[in-house]
């Protein structure tokens, strides 16, 4: 029997607002721990809440981004249940009434992992309905040593979205491209740093596996907290992989929670249904409901960025570039906007794109710190356009200039790279190529135009690679049909 899989992911996402989500405390990360508090962040008797405008904004700003239906009214529910690391023994969430509905999340090729951007599936631009997004608060983050544990009470109380996909997804490769597709627009539209080496972005993975043509979904399981994007690809791979394996064993799913030990490459039971936490979720009582139409909306509104396919179809309009490096650019909001800096003074536009793509992106993933000015990308591209050095130089200043950080026309005159466009001096050596190269002369003339390439080589070594190909091109075709 054939199996498939049926995947729907929840994603946990970090505000990065000034404080915290109910009091004034400051939202930071990395600060020393425990210095971020107060009564109500520590759910001390009697401290009242108050709800952070910016935060709900953030949290409509990204129901629009991704075309949710925005609640005109929302409340706040308490959520119990005992944690070590949740100080007031409930944390403060949004049950039956959610702020965002609906919506979804457009998948593109260049989003699927690089093995899979060839398979048909990544070229399909599915949309991943989303169920809701709601807001609640973070809980605090508790660190293990080998004899003792420690809580840091910095992260309790901290603004963080939920945002939770229908089960739409069926391979671990359209999980990883629904994850890269949303993390674009939560940078994109400036809520979330959205960094998950921080934390910022963590995934709850609720995977099941059914016989291709059943209806019904098969008994699902809970992966918790899966923190990085490529992680929830191979716990995905592992958990379907383990559920096949049982189920053609003639084995029984049981509703459970599991954990994905990621050093190991395998996922081991939490939690079984039996254990499972009742909430009791109720409306909490110290928090009124929110109205979303006197103003949030509005203000949310307001901070409507760019959003990717748009930048794309702009690039592509305003810099005639391709559709590939378009949207190569556009995938990174940073590298967009560098990009359009550089272009900016740059003659060959097209030429920019390619050094940031084929020649920056090679050699670093870092597009939120590029090494160098935008500038110099275009002062290189301007040396090039005025023939003072060859492609082939270009990419060698190209390489000084990142690792030497110095300006591409310093760099030429450093290193004695400028391009040798003197016909004088080229002439005397193409002489020298001619007769130095009798066969391919002969073949040249025999009608092998090819053969011309060989006497190109010949003068490019002689030079150092400095003469100006154009010009050696000229010269040589200009002496094998003269003579
Ligand atoms: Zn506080």
């Amino acid at each position: 029997m054939e199996y498939e899989a049926v995947i729907g992911l929840e994603v946990h996402c970090q505000l990065n607002t000034q404080t915290k989500m109910f009091c004034g405390c400051r939202n930071e990360y990395g600060a020393v721990p425990n210095t971020h508090l107060c009564p109500v962040c520590l759910g001390l008797p009697g401290a009242l809440p108050t709800p952070n405008a910016v935060a709900i904004e953030k949290t409509i700003l990204t129901g629009l981004m991704l075309g949710c239906k925005i609640a005109p009214r929302c409340k706040f529910d308490r959520k119990n249940y005992f944690y070590a690391d949740m100080p007031k023994n409930y944390q403060i969430s949004q049950y039956d009434e959610p702020l965002c509905l609906g919506g979804g999340v457009k998948l593109y090729p260049l989003a699927f992992p690089k093995d899979a951007q060839k398979d048909p599936q990544a070229n399909a631009g599915r949309v991943v309905r989303l169920t809701r997004i709601h807001l609640e608060e973070d809980v605090a983050k508790s660190t293990h040593y080998e004899t003792q544990s420690g809580i840091d009470f910095n992260r309790a109380g901290t603004p963080l979205m939920e945002i939770v996909s229908e089960a739409d997804l069926s391979t671990p490769e359209e999980a990883f491209a629904y994850l890269t597709a949303l993390k674009q627009i939560l940078v994109y539209g400036g809520v979330s740093n959205a960094d998950m080496e921080k934390g910022q972005l963590r995934c709850d993975i609720n995977v099941s596996v059914r016989p291709v043509g059943q209806k019904e979904f098969g008994t699902k399981v809970e992966v918790k907290n899966v923190n990085s994007i490529s992680a929830v690809r191979r716990a995905l791979r592992y958990e379907i992989d383990r559920q096949i394996e049982q189920a053609k064993a003639g084995g029984v799913q049981k509703q459970e929670t599991r954990r994905w030990d990621d050093p190991r490459g395998q996922t081991t039971l939490m939690r079984t249904k039996e254990q499972a936490h009742d909430y009791r979720y109720f409306p909490d009582p110290d928090l009124m409901p929110v109205r979303t139409d006197h103003g949030l909306h509005a203000a949310a509104e307001k901070m409507l960025p760019e959003l990717p396919e748009a930048k794309k179809a702009r690039l592509s309009q305003d810099y005639g570039l391709s559709d590939y490096h378009a949207s190569v650019l556009a995938a990174e909001v940073s590298l967009a906007a560098f990009y359009e800096k550089a272009a900016a003074g740059a003659k060959n536009k097209g030429a920019v794109a390619n050094y940031l793509i084929n020649d920056y992106l090679a050699v670093s993933d870092d597009v939120e710190e590029i090494p160098v000015p935008a500038e110099y990308f275009a002062d290189l591209a301007n040396l090039v356009e005025e023939g003072k050095i060859n492609n082939r130089q270009a990419k060698e200043v190209l390489g000084y200039m990142l690792s030497e950080k110095k300006k591409p026309a310093d760099i030429v005159a450093e290193k004695g790279l400028a391009q040798m466009s003197d016909t004088g001096a080229l002439e005397k050596i193409c002489a020298e190529a001619i007769a130095a190269n009798p066969r391919s002369v002969a073949d040249f003339k025999a009608g092998k135009l090819t053969a011309v390439n060989a006497l190109k080589g010949f003068v490019m070594k002689a030079t150092k690679g400095q003469a100006n190909p154009q010009v050696i091109d000229e010269l040589l075709k200009k002496k094998l049909t003269e003579a």
